[in-house]
């Protein structure tokens, strides 16, 4: 059984003891420092004096320093730029300013699981991991509630690496929702694989031969939109409140028989022999290899998908009908 901790569990006192850098002011950037400044932490944020972000950080009322300044200041430093660049700015901003007792944190174990970077061993290392994007993480915190986090401990040198990392995941409201105790070897494995097979590549991948199977077939692409993404959202908010059976028993008997005798036609003992295989490149460093490789090379690939995809006609016809619908903000 998951080990689970609450708001009573967590003592929100050892980060506002403590001098919190943030580094890097994204999706989730922004969200930790604004919410743990929030919580009576003493934050600054950590960013290039050329950095798109400064500007925004400044206006919400942060300290924004160099990375370098704020590693040096502080004594719990938050590595939040994207994976791919984090050994990187580890080494030039961070790893120079470490000092026993200090605490590096992150928001994804993937550089510690595949020993990208490799801290010194007199400072604990945490993770604390939303389960939701940034922008969400921080609106829940605004109106009193909290995202769900996970919460793992890699190296212990202080013997209270845990409640601190509680404490941390508290000054974001992830306390209220719910932390679960994990290790950022099942957090970086788990992650890695829910976003490859189910969450983001395998239901694009649905979403498209759906669509593309009922165009192809003559049928018209703006039915074929809504039948296959559009209604695909009010699906998934029924499995969300009550899982798979409360979807059935809102959608017509018709569908949930269709449901029963063709999802297993759909995504076949080949599929999941298939998802075997991708979990096991994440298991082997392969994926997580291939892809530090593929952004050092300029993401060659990675912009030849994105621009098959966006010229693709789910997309230029979703663009269209999405323009229609007011209570749809792409931007929000
Ligand atoms: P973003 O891409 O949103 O954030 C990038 C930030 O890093 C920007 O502020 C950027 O500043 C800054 N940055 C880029 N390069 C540097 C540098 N060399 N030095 C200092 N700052 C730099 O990242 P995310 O928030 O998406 O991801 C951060 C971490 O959180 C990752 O480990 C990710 O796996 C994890 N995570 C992300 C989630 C999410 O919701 N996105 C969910 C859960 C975990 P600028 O470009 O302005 O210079
Ligand atoms: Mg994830
Ligand atoms: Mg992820």
């Amino acid at each position: 059984m998951a080990e689970l901790f609450y708001e009573d569990d967590a003592d929100l006192s050892i980060i506002q003891g403590r001098k919190v850098a943030v580094i890097g002011y994204g999706s989730q950037g922004h969200a930790h420092a604004l919410s743990l400044r929030d919580s009576g932490a003493d934050v600054r944020v950590g960013l290039k004096p050329e950095s798109k972000s400064r500007a925004k950080a400044e206006e919400a009322g942060l300290r924004v320093v160099t990375p370098a300044e704020a590693a040096a200041e502080a004594d719990v430093i938050m590595i939040l730029v994207p994976d791919p660049i984090q050994a990187d700015v580890y080494e030039a901003d961070i790893a120079p300013h470490l000092k026993a007792g200090d605490a590096l944190f992150f928001g994804h174990g993937l550089n510690i699981r595949y020993g990208f970077i490799k801290p010194p061993a007199d400072v604990d290392v945490c993770m604390v991991a939303p389960k939701g994007p940034g922008h969400l993480v921080r609106r829940q915190y605004e109106e009193g509630r909290g995202v769900p986090a996970i919460v793992a401990v890699e190296q212990d040198a202080s013997g209270k690496a845990f409640d601190l990392a509680l404490s941390y995941a508290k000054g974001l409201g992830a306390t209220k929702a719910g932390v679960i105790k994990t290790t950022f070897t099942e957090e970086t494995e788990t992650d890695l694989f829910g976003e490859q097979a189910v969450l983001c590549g395998g239901t694009a991948a649905l979403v498209k031969a759906g669509f593309e199977t009922l165009v192809e077939a003559g049928y018209q692409p703006e039915i074929a939109y809504f039948e296959c993404l559009h209604e695909l959202k009010l699906i998934v908010d029924l499995m969300y409140e009550g899982g798979l059976e409360k979807m059935r028993w809102s959608v017509s008997e018709t569908a949930e028989w269709g449901d029963y005798v063709t999802g297993p036609r759909i995504i076949t003992d080949a599929t999941k022999a298939e998802m075997k295989k991708v979990l096991a490149e994440i298991q082997d460093g392969t994926f997580a290899n291939t892809w530090i490789a593929e952004y050092k090379a300029g993401l060659p690939k990675y912009n030849e998908y994105k621009t098959a995809d966006e010229n693709h006609l789910l997309e230029t016809t979703g663009k269209k009908l999405r323009s229609l619908m007011s209570w749809v903000d792409e931007k929000a």
